[in-house]
């Protein structure tokens, strides 16, 4: 018996999760691979992360495209190439704590579960966080934790992380990421305005902080205390 429940409908989830593996490959190959993401436990992992499974069903064959998707209250979830890109550049190897700001729909911290050690993600949105937590059991992500608060503030108790991605554009990186951030960590955040920014890879070494800039992009606002204003 493998019927679940996914987003209050019944569905067989042996054959949910083999469905579009061609359009899965096709997106890694074309999207990603293509434009130069080589890290093998990132194509690894988006290979097989069923990615139309984390929007509504309405949108299921179109979320292997090469574009974002809208995820419900306004929000939406990146363009694949985007997120192999952030996720290649935390240089993960498996052993990490990774702490994600934004959990959304949670395609990202799906993602990141399947390399790392344990994914640590917070949303402030209510809605979202309810639904997507259901959605991590029922696919038994069993190593993703989830926290419904503001993320600016980081995740204090469990920190430090070996890596920080925020999935939400700030006009900066809010301090108590990189204070929570270990030494030899990697932190990825969109940085800039209101409607674009630059992608910003941090690094905490031992004689400081190094930040190199990885490109434009697009991303939702991130709200909080040490972001924007409601
Ligand atoms: N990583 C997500 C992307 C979701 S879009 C995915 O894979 O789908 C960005 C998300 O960040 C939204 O869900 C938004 O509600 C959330 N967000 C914005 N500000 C936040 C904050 N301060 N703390 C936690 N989540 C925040």
């Amino acid at each position: 018996m493998t019927d679940v429940l996914v987003a209050g409908i019944k569905v067989d989830m042996k054959n949910e999760l083999k469905k579009f593996a061609h359009f899965r490959r096709e997106m890694v190959e074309k999207q990603i691979v293509s434009r130069g993401v080589t890290d093998p436990l990132v194509l690894e992992a988006m290979s097989k992360v069923p990615r139309h499974l984390f929007v509504s069903e309405a949108l299921g064959d179109s979320a292997y495209g090469d574009f974002p998707l809208p995820i419900g209250e306004g929000q939406t979830i990146s363009q694949p190439y985007i997120i192999a890109e952030m996720t290649q550049s935390l240089e993960l190897k498996g052993h990490e704590r990774v702490l994600e700001i934004g959990t959304g729909s949670g395609y990202q911290a799906a993602v990141l579960a399947r390399i790392v050690y344990k994914v640590y993600t917070i949303e402030r949105n209510n809605s979202l966080f309810l639904q997507t937590r259901k959605l991590f059991d029922t696919l038994k992500y069993h190593n993703i934790v989830t926290r419904y608060s503001d993320g600016t503030q980081g995740w204090k108790q469990e920190s430090p992380f070996d890596a920080i991605i925020v999935t939400a554009g700030g006009q900066q990186i809010p301090a108590p990421l990189i204070e929570q951030l270990a030494i030899g960590g990697r932190l990825v955040m969109p940085v800039g305005g209101n409607f674009s920014q630059e992608l910003i890879r941090l690094e905490k070494t031992e004689d400081g902080i190094k930040t190199t800039n990885l490109g434009g992009c697009r991303f939702v606002k991130l709200i909080g205390q040490n972001g924007w204003d409601e």
